[in-house]
């Protein structure tokens, strides 16, 4: 009896809804979808005038079997269809997306079960006996098939959370941008917290797994109705926000959200506090692709981690020093081809002589079409990825080239290394390497690390250090004062040289503090065996006081600007002339 098969599919569908979801609308749309496909199956076989039972034929015609074949595709349609229309309207994501991705899997998936139906029939009818084998037969499909349900789900969720992975949010994000109506702005939220990384270290991954999850719970439940969120890897997730004109701003949302995430979470039965940095991009204003929305949210995401302002909007970006160059990695990966990357040297001075101590190499990025680009602009960004790498090779090998056949042979040469390069395996036999072939020696080289690169991992860096060190390269600590752990650096590691940062040096006229904190600097450093660069030296008044307080070499537009290897080797014996004779110490040479 049809009514009775309803019947039954109903109860079965309203008890499977309430067991797993537990709401109400879920019950209701599920329960309609199958009275919906099969009372179209129904009208289906008897518009194809298929009345009475199959069983009172002795084979089952043609027209009967072609019937049958037509009502199971319908319903397997219809469950597709329905099942799409629900999530489109609550999600508010493009219809013919879902449908795309969730036909295959029914047909497989409810395809096997629903073509085992007729066979019951005629096999009940025949003997009761075929009844058990035939469950059996059906168990093993149903098993098989709900395998292959979950590892398609596994396939696009996250394992540990459950929430989307990176590709279902990338493929839903597409299908949204695809069928944007003019009247909704569709923002991209990447999120990452703050200091996961040390909870994880120091609680271990089991609570740092379980930080996860509950930040994955929080955000579901805090998120707007209609957006998607998803975990990206590692601590980032990302949210997809239907943004529509009239209601609140993106920021307004985004804020709420923010605030809502803040707040301390459960885990293990004790409070925990994550800070959330969230970069926001929206289409249409920021970028119209898929891609270029997550980079632009990545862009600013990256922003309000390094400026601590826990939310950015791209636009903000793109006034600052990003402008525009939501592509700039992109870019720079073209740029590294294109032999767009050149090296600058700035020299540094002996305060004691006047005499060329060290040349600084500088990267410098001629952009086709952007011009000049700062290394603060991309040296960060090409941080975060892989492109640092061929970056710091590509330097080295040019400036080792060009000042191998500088004349003077006791000016040293010194080029940054990013944070990174310490804790790559195989920095420091690429670099003996390009000594090598560049017949650069080891004892002219300096390599500036930033304080922050050096502390973190300090067991591998110190061993990374002392290689390079017993080969006869130097190491200085740049920007030295300004990072968060001065003392601890000059407690672990071995170097050989400090750089004061320009922050304190240009502050040193000025501010009283900033000249005693030098002065001590220079005093601890000199104690500890180091030497002492004055970075930023812009005028004679500079010089003098840095000269004043001890400091050992000299660095800044004061005495020469960063430029290119012809205008270096033109400045050097230019400056020969200037400083011989000149009597020094404690006075700015004369050229300054
Ligand atoms: P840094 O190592 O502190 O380099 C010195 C920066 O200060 C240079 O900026 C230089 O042009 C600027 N400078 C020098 N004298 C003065 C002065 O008297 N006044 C002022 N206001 N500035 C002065 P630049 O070339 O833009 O480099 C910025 C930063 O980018 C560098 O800071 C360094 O951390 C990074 N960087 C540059 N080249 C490389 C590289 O090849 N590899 C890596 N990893 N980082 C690099
Ligand atoms: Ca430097
Ligand atoms: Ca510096």
């Amino acid at each position: 009896s049809p009514s009775l098969a309803v019947g039954i599919a109903l109860l079965g569908t309203t008890w499977h809804a309430t067991g797993q979801v537990g709401s109400v609308t879920s019950v209701v749309h599920r329960v309609a979808g199958t009275a919906i496909s099969l009372s179209t199956a129904g009208l289906i076989l008897f518009a194809m005038d298929v009345r009475g039972a199959i069983t009172s034929f002795a084979t089952v015609p043609w027209d009967w079997a072609a019937a049958i074949v037509c009502a199971g595709l319908a319903i397997l349609c219809l469950n597709a269809i329905v099942a799409a229309i629900t999530l489109s309207v609550h999600r508010r994501i493009s219809f013919v997306g879902l449908l795309r991705r969730g036909l295959g899997v029914r047909v497989t998936a409810e395809g096997a079960m629903l073509s085992l139906a007729p066979i019951w029939v005629i096999a009940i009818d025949f003997s009761l006996v075929l009844v058990p084998l035939l469950g059996i037969t059906t168990l093993l499909v149903f098993r098989s098939t709900r395998e292959a349900l979950e590892r398609s789900h596994e396939a696009i969720h996250d394992p540990l959370t459950g929430l989307a992975n990176r590709r279902a949010f990338f493929d839903q994000l597409d299908d949204a941008l695809t069928d944007a109506r003019p009247s909704v702005r569709t923002s991209v939220l990447i999120m990452d917290l703050d200091g996961f990384k040390e909870i994880n270290d120091r609680l271990g991954h089991q609570i740092g797994d379980a930080l996860l999850i509950a930040f994955a719970d929080r955000l579901e439940r805090c998120q707007p109705p209609d957006a998607v969120s998803a975990r990206l890897g590692g601590d980032e997730f990302a949210v997809l926000l239907m943004n529509h004109v009239g209601e609140r701003s993106v920021f307004d949302v985004v804020q709420q959200l923010h605030d809502q995430l803040a707040e301390p979470l459960v885990v293990d039965g004790f409070p925990v506090t994550v800070g959330v940095s969230i970069g926001v991009a929206s289409a249409p204003d920021d970028a119209l692709t898929a891609r270029d929305l997550m980079r632009g949210a990545d862009v600013a995401m990256y922003k309000a981690k390094r400026t601590r302002s826990a939310i950015e909007l791209y636009d903000s970006c793109e006034r600052g020093p990003q402008r525009g160059r939501i592509n700039l990695l992109n870019d720079l990966g073209d740029a590294l081809r294109r032999h767009e990357l050149h090296v600058q040297f700035q020299p540094q001075v002996r305060m004691s002589d006047g005499a060329v101590d060290t040349v600084e190499a500088l990267v410098r990025w001629q952009h086709p079409e952007h011009g000049l680009v700062s290394p603060s602009e991309f040296v960060g960004l090409a941080e975060q990825t892989d492109l640092i790498q061929p970056i710091t090779r590509m330097v080295l090998h040019m400036a080792t080239s060009l000042l191998a056949t500088a004349a003077s042979t006791d000016v040293k040469l010194a080029v940054n290394i990013s944070a990174r390069s310490l804790q790559e395996s195989d920095f420091v036999d690429d670099l003996f390497r390009i000594l090598h072939e560049t017949r650069f020696p080891a004892d002219r080289l300096e390599l500036e690390v930033t304080e922050r690169a050096l502390v973190t991992n300090a067991e591998r860096t110190r061993f990374t250090i002392q290689r390079l060190r017993e080969a006869g390269i130097r190491i200085a600590i740049d920007d030295f004062g300004v990072g968060y752990s001065s003392f601890q650096t000059l407690r672990l590691l071995d170097v050989d040289r400090v750089k004061v940062d320009r922050e304190f040096v240009q502050g040193l006229l000025t501010h009283p503090r900033d000249r005693l904190i030098v002065s001590s600097l220079v005093q601890l450093a000199h104690d500890l065996g180091l030497d002492v660069v004055a970075e930023g030296v812009e005028s004679t008044a500079l010089w003098d006081a840095v000269a004043g307080l001890g400091c050992d070499v000299a660095q800044g537009y004061g005495i020469a600007v960063p430029m290119s290897f012809p205008e270096l080797r033109r400045w050097l014996s230019s400056w020969q002339d200037v400083v011989v004779g000149s009597p020094l110490p404690a006075r700015a040479p004369a050229a300054i």
